[in-house]
């Protein structure tokens, strides 16, 4: 269930850039840990709006995904199993929203689904698709012509998703 993990780097960790087959490297805001991604990678972002992530979050869910073998992470992860399909980490010295990750029963994740703020090299990347836009806060409305579906809409082509629940109890 660890990812690869490599000796600590924080010196290069600290600045990131999309420089061909050397990758992108991210970190958390107090650096104990640096994530970088050499390797296969959709350089566009996905937004989510459900319930879940809205209270793991404080609003807005990001993330890109990228293979997991494209994925090394350096320094102490605490993971959150959210449901029975996924995980959610972050850092436990500052709290920074590390992944989400599909995970299967003792298996390792086959991709990630990254924070994107914690790359400097993700900020100019545009936004890929949105879901659960019915359940969006007010005060958070994407503008664009990204891919935009509701609840039922998603939920429907993903059935194994428990409906937008948390803790046994719908989120309404
Ligand atoms: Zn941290
Ligand atoms: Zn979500």
């Amino acid at each position: 269930m660890q990812p690869k993990t490599a000796g600590a780097n924080t010196a290069s960790s600290t600045r990131t850039a999309m420089s061909g087959n050397k990758g992108i490297t991210g970190r958390c805001l107090c650096g104990a840990v640096s994530i970088t991604v050499a390797g296969d990678h959709d350089p566009r972002v996905g937004a989510c709006h459900c319930r879940m992530c809205q209270r793991w979050t404080g609003g807005l869910f990001l993330c890109f995904t990228a293979e997991a073998s494209a994925v090394t992470v350096t320094g102490e992860v605490a993971r959150y199993r959210s449901s029975s399909f996924a995980e959610r980490a972050f850092c436990p010295r500052c709290g920074s929203h590390l992944w989400f990750n599909d995970v299967e029963e003792g298996g390792e994740p086959r991709r990630y689904e990254l924070m994107p703020g914690l790359f400097d090299a993700a900020r100019g990347w545009p936004l890929r698709s949105e879901i659960y836009v019915d359940r969006a806060m007010a005060s958070i409305q994407l503008a664009g012509d990204h891919r935009r579906k509701t609840r039922a809409e998603y939920e429907a082509e993903n059935p194994f998703i428990p409906g937008d629940m948390e803790g046994g109890l719908p989120a309404t």
